[in-house]
């Protein structure tokens, strides 16, 4: 059972509702996944997410208006009627493009009903009924939001993740186990926290038997401030105390305000004492986060704290090429390795790149090529392009451990010029789409294998020494912004 907040007050009503859509809206995928064949299924219509139904209009949600209006044109009229089969009193598909915060297309599987997804709001596991427990009915309120194409499975693991990978599906496997209670998952933005929790909760349901609460520490708190204000204070924390595994996600946002980390910490308390589990995601490290009082940030260090490091290289054309495999498109290694070069701070932006090539794929039918890349995403790679130099990347990192400029370029060979000099190196491989050639010879004419040298020893030391590794991340945060 997965629990997660629904800002409903009928809940009952509307998690019943959500779930009958949701089933029609499997058989109606299904029906088009016929007509239209897997192929085209697969590149527009599982994109589709439920949106509210407003007297007889239903509103479906795309990722993009480029999505939106090709699903429109094709599928508009034929997506009206089935739904007018399903159910009588929608007349009218309304296709929009969603907004942050949206419900994101859940992965359906057709043949088995809905997966653990539940954008809208939560689909118990039928196995529910063969629990020796009683469903945990007063927990029902809180509603699920769990994105189904984040699972274990689908997350690559590399070098800079598999550590937090390690511990979430350590978490997955036996819940409330010492020395891992809570778990911290800490990195910066689109890294994957999120993913990895929403794996964690999807391994747990399907282990079943046990109930998981997932929100966003911003829903925690609009969950708390209402309950404060329909009096049902008592009610809330009930709920938010019966769940065997809680999990908040982006506790940053609490910093500065008091009354709902007074909550958290209160709730966080009871259930480690209870002990349940309680998984909490965030930009920093407990000790980094300062605006959170002290008690609770000691409290969240308590546990096992696991740090997402930035993406290597490697790891990007993984990525690229597990994503690219997935969607039947066939994608040149030269166009991964290009967006692997360009794109490097966020995964979820190398995502975005990608999927929008393979729908320009898709569309005209053409296959995937270099030029054809540089055009589609023309507008991505430029803002890409407004990065760092080489000479910015020496002066701050030179700064940061107080060591002369020059000393980039001399043939100095202490380490404490060494290597700040190899960070300069790795960052400027990372942050710059320079050739390992042109970077040496920004270095005082070095060779290219030096540089080489240079970026597998940082990663080295990044994925053994901690402090190191915050040190450089922090340094490419700052010549990133
Ligand atoms: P965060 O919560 O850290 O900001 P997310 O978990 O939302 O990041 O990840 C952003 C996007 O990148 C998601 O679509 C996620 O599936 C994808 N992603 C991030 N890391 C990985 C990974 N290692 N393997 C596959 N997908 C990933
Ligand atoms: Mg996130």
């Amino acid at each position: 059972m997965t629990i997660g907040v629904d800002d409903d007050e009928s809940a009952f009503s509307h998690v019943d509702e959500a779930k009958a859509l949701e089933k029609s809206w499997v058989r109606i995928c299904s029906r088009l996944k016929g007509e239209v064949g897997d192929v085209e299924y697969h590149a527009w219509l599982t994109k589709i997410a439920l949106g509210p139904v407003d007297g007889d209009e239903i509103t479906l949600l795309l990722p993009t208006r480029f999505l939106r209006d090709w699903v429109r044109s094709q599928y508009g009229d034929r997506l009206s009627e089935l739904w007018n089969q399903e159910v009588a009193s929608i007349r009218r598909v309304e296709l929009q493009v969603a907004r942050p915060g949206d419900p994101v297309a859940p992965v359906l599987q057709l043949d088995e009903g809905p997966a653990v997804s539940a954008q809208q709001n939560i689909v118990p596991p039928e196995s529910d009924e063969s629990s020796s427990r009683p469903a945990p009915e007063a927990r029902s309120d809180i509603a699920a939001i769990l994105d189904g194409r984040f699972t274990f499975d689908t997350f690559v693991v590399g070098k800079p993740n598999e550590f937090a990978y390690a511990c979430a599906r350590r978490v997955a496997e036996k819940p409330s186990s010492v020395g891992f209670n809570p778990l911290f998952l800490y990195g910066g933005v689109g890294l994957g926290k999120t993913h990895l929790m929403h794996s964690i909760g999807a391994e747990l349901l399907q282990r079943g038997n046990v109930s998981v609460a997932y929100m966003s520490a911003e829903k925690f708190m609009y969950r708390f401030i209402a309950a404060i204000r329909s009096q049902s204070t008592m009610e809330f924390k009930e709920q938010l105390r019966s769940v065997d595994v809680l999990m908040i996600d982006d506790l940053q946002f609490l910093i500065g305000k008091d009354n709902t980390q007074e909550e958290f910490f209160h709730t966080f308390n009871a259930l480690v004492d209870a002990g349940r589990q309680i998984i909490v995601s965030a930009d920093k490290s407990p000790s980094d986060l300062s605006g959170l009082e002290d008690r609770l940030r000691t409290r969240l260090g308590c546990g096992m704290v696991a740090d997402i490091h930035a993406t290597t290289f490697e790891l990007r054309i993984s990525i690229l090429e597990s994503k690219a495999a997935a969607s039947g498109v066939i994608v040149p290694t030269k166009v991964l390795e290009f967006l692997a070069h360009k794109i490097t701070s966020n995964v979820r932006e190398l995502e975005g790149a990608l999927n929008r090539l393979i729908a320009h794929a898709n569309l005209f039918g053409r296959p995937v090529t270099l030029e054809a890349t540089q055009d589609v995403l023309h507008d991505i790679l430029k803002a890409h392009d407004r990065r760092v130099t080489i000479e910015e990347i020496q002066k701050k990192v030179a700064e940061h451990w107080n060591i002369r400029l020059t000393d980039m370029s001399s043939a100095r060979r202490a380490r404490v010029v060494a290597r700040p000099r190899q960070v300069a190196m790795y960052l400027a491989k990372q942050l710059t789409s320079r050739s390992l050639p042109e970077i040496g010879r920004k270095f005082g004419n070095r060779d290219h294998t030096t540089v080489m040298h240079a970026v597998s020893r940082v990663e080295e030391i990044m994925a053994c020494d901690a402090a190191f590794a915050e040190d450089v991340e922090l340094l490419r945060r700052m010549l990133e912004s």
